[in-house]
């Protein structure tokens, strides 16, 4: 029985039809940038989430990226992150000018540990970038608090993580920024790239906003005079029609980036919000299943506590014995993947960082022994047996 790890053919049957009439209407109508839908998605999810503001960029490493340069972080800059992440989350702080300053994660949640924050903490920290790695959200309530002590902004990187609940709230709705990606294998996926950046502040919105288009136009005056403390009355000329020609594009006022939520796009991901929560909820059961499965052997299953629903983006093992069991797996055409192979610290990138190996000896241990299942909504019971009996059968 041939099993993929995620099958985006099978979740695009469940929703085909409507799916197809959405894009089709979009290419109909020649409305393709910053239409009715893009507007209207970034409402709904901003809600879903349950947050003030949701602006859609063009994926979720500008989203990262124009977060960080928002809140005014850059050259000269810390920012602490975790070591145990996909690189866009380090990058995007490498990329406005600051330093990635990593610590290690917990040996059970794999998400940064709190506890490791304050001792990476110096005069040049700007900010805490937790990771909800897998799925599965960060402590945000000792990050928050150790934060909110030292005076730094905290972003959430949700990009794995679009609807987990914390507490009872949505991750995303608990930090100052946070940023999602709708890569097409996330949980909430597009039909190409796509991100999108919330918060409650009225302010960062209109600056991100300003950023997402150079720098430019109402928005661009507004960020402009917000970022160096001008108080200027703006006056927008109600009379032009700018569905087709806007004077006011061509008035910069920061530099910013050409990152867009496509049309397309937001249609598509429309359809999929509806759809999100039960896909999440069948992840959860197929887990369930896993885990209970594979609790008697020597595989070590994924973590959960009281307070956070786990929405496994990704369904995590560990075992001793990578090598031999994924090449096992493959032989029964189960796919698999290893999620991640180099921690942060020990990509050839930041050799100039100056971290060696056994720096974070938690994130090592890991990277050596984690690897993921097939993990997707549509997954069927008989191929969940055929993995779970496999699995055992290896090992
Ligand atoms: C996917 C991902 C990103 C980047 O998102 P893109 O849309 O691919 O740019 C950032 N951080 C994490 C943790 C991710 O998994």
């Amino acid at each position: 029985m041939k099993i993929a790890l995620i099958d985006l053919k099978r979740q695009y049957e469940t929703i085909r039809e409507e799916a197809d009439a959405q894009i089709l209407e979009v290419l109909h109508s020649a409305n393709y940038i910053m239409g009715n839908h893009v507007k209207t998605f970034e409402r709904e999810f901003a809600e879903y989430i349950g947050v003030q503001h949701a602006i859609s960029v063009a994926n979720g490493t500008d989203a990262l990226v124009m977060a960080l340069k928002a809140l005014g972080i850059g050259e000269g800059d810390e920012v602490i992150t975790t070591t145990f992440t996909f690189f866009a989350t380090a990058e995007s702080i490498s990329f406005v000018g600051a330093t990635p300053v990593f610590v290690d994660v917990e040996k059970d949640s794999y998400n940064m540990d709190p506890t490791k924050i304050e001792a990476a903490i110096t005069e040049k920290t700007k900010a805490i970038m937790p990771v909800h790695i897998f799925g599965y959200a960060c402590d945000m309530d000792k990050i928050n608090k150790i934060a909110k002590a030292h005076g730094l902004y905290v972003i959430e990187d949700c990009a794995q993580a679009s609807g987990t609940m914390y507490k009872g709230k949505k991750v995303g709705a608990l930090s100052d920024i946070a940023t999602f990606s709708f890569f097409p294998t996330k949980n909430l996926g597009c039909a190409g790239d796509g991100g999108m950046i919330v918060t409650d502040s009225d302010d960062l919105a209109c600056i991100l906003k300003a950023y997402r288009v150079h720098g430019s136009g109402e928005n661009g005056q507004r960020a402009y005079n917000l970022i160096h403390g001008i108080e200027d009355e703006i006056t927008v000329d109600q009379s032009t029609d700018n569905t087709v020609y806007n004077p006011l594009k061509y008035y910069n006022y920061l530099v910013g980036h050409n990152s867009r939520l496509d049309e397309v796009q937001a249609a598509l991901l429309r359809v999929k919000l509806r759809k999100l929560d039960e896909w999440n909820m069948r992840r959860s059961e197929i887990a369930e299943i896993y885990n209970a499965e594979l609790a008697e052997t020597a595989y070590v299953t994924p973590y959960r506590d009281a307070h956070t629903e786990h929405i496994y983006h990704m369904y995590i093992l560990q075992t001793e014995e990578r090598l031999k069991v994924l090449e096992e797996l493959a032989a029964r055409e189960i796919a698999t993947g290893v999620y991640y192979p180099v921690p942060m610290h020990l990509q050839k990138v930041y050799r100039d960082l100056g971290y060696k190996e056994g720096d974070f000896p938690v994130a090592e241990y890991l990277s050596e022994r984690t690897f993921a299942i097939p993990m997707f909504a549509e997954l069927m019971d008989d191929e969940i047996e055929y993995i779970v009996e496999c699995l055992k059968e290896i090992r």
